[in-house]
């Protein structure tokens, strides 16, 4: 496997979506290639496309405040998007330049290999756990796959939008990843798993009651 200098090297002119043509650089990457926890947001935004690294604007002072809270400094951890390149206006990435950029990231995930994955947001959750999902319903459960948790939570955009309340839920999901980190790696399933699977299993919705009466 190449070190991620070299894949950053070749992703700073990837031209294989139309993101290319309006970005001011790629924004590839940042952090501990070995760290044990990887963020995964959605895009870089205006201030990440100016300075090349993912999450330096609002939200990411807010990912920075939650980071210190539990004592992991920003420097310990791998943080990227799913697409490298600002998607303008700060609107939604489409999904063929998902589908165009996320080779890019699939490789970042196998290189530093963490035992934790949090993923920010509706789009890196559903790209990370492979379908489409509803972040405010699983946000901070835990999701085994490929030899790792994968912790989908809310992006701290929305968070800043959301007030204190939502503050608290992001909070209480880096609880989580702090548990998870001090606990032993799932083991890697040798079976490709299509649907993820919970570490602790969501609840059964329950059958609908049957006619008793
Ligand atoms: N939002 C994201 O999803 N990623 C960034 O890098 C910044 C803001």
């Amino acid at each position: 496997m190449r070190p991620l200098e070299e894949a950053a090297k070749e992703a700073a002119s990837c031209a294989k979506c139309a993101l290319a043509a309006e970005r001011t650089q790629v924004v590839y990457g940042v952090g501990d290639p070995h760290a044990e926890l990887m963020f995964v947001g959605e895009g870089p935004g205006f201030h990440e496309d100016k300075q090349g690294e993912p999450f330096v604007g609002a939200a990411g002072k807010l990912l920075n405040r939650m980071l210190s809270e539990v004592g992991i400094e920003r420097s310990d951890v791998y943080i990227a998007n799913i697409v490298k390149c600002r998607p303008p206006g700060n609107r939604d990435p489409l999904p063929d330049e998902i589908e165009a950029c996320t080779p890019w990231l699939t490789e970042q995930i196998e290189s530093i290999d963490p035992k934790v994955i949090a993923t920010l947001g509706r789009f890196a959750g559903a790209f990370i756990l492979d379908r489409p999902i509803s972040i405010t319903r699983i946000r901070g459960q835990r999701f085994a796959r490929d030899g790792r948790v994968v912790i989908p939570t809310l992006h701290p955009a929305a968070v800043l939008r959301g007030g204190e309340k939502q503050v608290d839920l992001l909070r209480e999901d880096f609880g989580t990843m702090m548990q998870v980190l001090s606990e032993p790696r799932p083991s890697a399933s040798t079976v490709p798993v299509p649907v993820p699977v919970p570490v602790q299993p969501e609840a059964e919705p329950q059958p609908d009651q049957l006619g008793l009466f």
